[in-house]
């Protein structure tokens, strides 16, 4: 017989390391902006698992082609050549406009392998001496979970007891670019700059107009490496294909955007398989790439031919689906909606975001559970989204929502805040 909820989250508490504090619905079905709990209630996602289900869940191009790659070849290791890899290789780096690319699983890890491009390059090109290299990163970043990235986290939960730490990184305040001008005077150490160009976790902040474009323009006088971590909000999030692409709203690559800032290292994960697979990458030019070597850096999973059709498919979806076009407008009749909303209560202080990568601010103690009852109270009324940093709600849909599914979750919202 089927478990009820209680019994499922029972199982979790019991034999699971607690290393997440869940809101209380247990689910067991996904599709599209959708998803259903065990009793079948339905609810629309408003999380997209942390922005990696942009495509919708279980999209049935992608759910296609990871059954016919499983019933075919799922992993050979990088000990030799495969018939996916080369065309997904060919695929990625053409889409995104970069000579090379190295594929990883997680967010994490494509993270790593950038930080370790950068040092690399650090040294064998730009010549500063080996162990010396410094990266600049930015106050109240997040870039996931190993003990490198925590190194420079500015979260005491995610660093606390986790030492010692990794070396080598200056923290500077973000959207503050006389600070980061500051941190580059006297220091010919400085091999990268690693920048969110929205800051997701930390409650999607999001930074003045020109800060990213001033970002880059500062690593190219000091010859330093300017490394965007899209992760979150790349492949169409942010209402165009990466937030580093400004307000260009096409859907592939396109160099004459005049708004598009190039980065030296590109860091993607989560929407690049939809979901269906862990799959992430870096992508560089030949300069960058080639000083990774034979033996230098690797991984069995990364690059597998399950992944990299899974991602193919992934990246067709969302070009054929419009899904970028799709999330620059929904993302503005949410935010004017939300904005509506703010002038008839005294719960929400203020939206911000870009596309589909939205918030809200309680008006409230960032330690009260303000925040977390109204997530609560949104999952009775059959919407999840989930706070972060105490008092601000992060609302990230499917890229695959419509206006009259769009305005539905508006009218929950609006609903449950006002009946708070
Ligand atoms: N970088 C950013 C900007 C993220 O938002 C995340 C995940 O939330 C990561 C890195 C880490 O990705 P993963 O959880 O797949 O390791």
């Amino acid at each position: 017989s089927k478990k009820n909820s209680q019994e499922y989250i029972n199982l979790e508490n019991q034999h699971g390391a607690h290393n997440y504090h869940p809101l209380p619905v247990v689910l067991s079905k996904g599709e599209g902006v959708y998803v259903w709990d065990v009793s079948g209630k339905r609810y629309y996602d408003f999380l997209s698992a942390y922005s990696a289900v942009n495509q919708g869940h279980c999209h049935p191009r992608i759910v296609e082609t990871l059954k016919q790659q499983a019933e075919t070849l799922t992993l050979t290791s990088r000990a030799f050549y495969n018939d996916v890899l080369g065309p997904f290789e060919k695929y990625i780096t053409e889409y995104f406009g970069f000579d090379k690319v190295l594929p990883m699983n997680t967010g994490a890890e494509a993270v790593e392998t950038a930080i370790k491009i950068c040092r690399k390059w650090g040294y064998e090109k730009k010549g500063v001496e080996e162990n010396k290299g410094q990266i600049v990163v930015f106050d109240q970043n997040f870039h996931g979970r190993t003990t490198t990235i925590i190194s420079f986290s500015s979260d005491p939960d995610a660093k606390r007891n986790f030492g010692p730490y990794t070396h080598g990184f200056i923290k500077v305040t973000y959207n503050d670019l006389d600070a980061l001008k500051e941190v580059f005077e006297d220091n010919k150490n400085i091999v990268g700059v690693l920048v969110e160009p929205i800051q997701g976790e930390a409650g999607v902040m999001v930074p003045g107009e020109s800060f990213l474009k001033n970002v880059a323009k500062i690593c190219k006088e000091h010859n330093a490496l300017f490394m965007a971590d899209e992760i979150q909000t790349g492949i169409g999030r942010t209402g165009s294909l990466l937030a580093v692409c400004g307000n260009c709203t096409c859907s592939g690559h396109c160099e004459q955007q005049s708004t598009y800032i190039k980065p030296d290292l590109l860091i993607l994960g989560k929407a690049l398989s939809g979901g269906g697979y862990p799959v992430s990458a870096v992508l560089a030019d030949n300069p960058i790439m080639e000083v990774i070597t034979p033996g230098t850096h690797g991984s069995t999973f990364g690059g597998n031919p399950l992944g990299a059709k899974v991602a193919m498919t992934a990246l067709e979806v969302i070009r054929d689906e419009k899904l970028t076009q799709n999330a620059r407008k929904l993302g503005k009749i949410f935010r004017t909606r939300m904005e509506k909303l703010i002038e008839k209560t005294e719960l929400i202080c203020l939206v911000r975001g870009k596309g589909l990568l939205n918030a809200i601010v309680i008006n409230d103690h960032p330690d009260s559970s303000t925040a977390w009852d109204i997530c609560v109270a949104l999952s009775e009324n059959g919407l999840l989204a989930k706070p972060t940093h105490g008092n601000i709600i992060r609302f990230a849909p499917p890229l695959v929502m419509d206006e009259e599914q769009l305005h539905e979750c508006c009218d929950i919202i609006e609903k449950t805040i006002l009946n708070f």
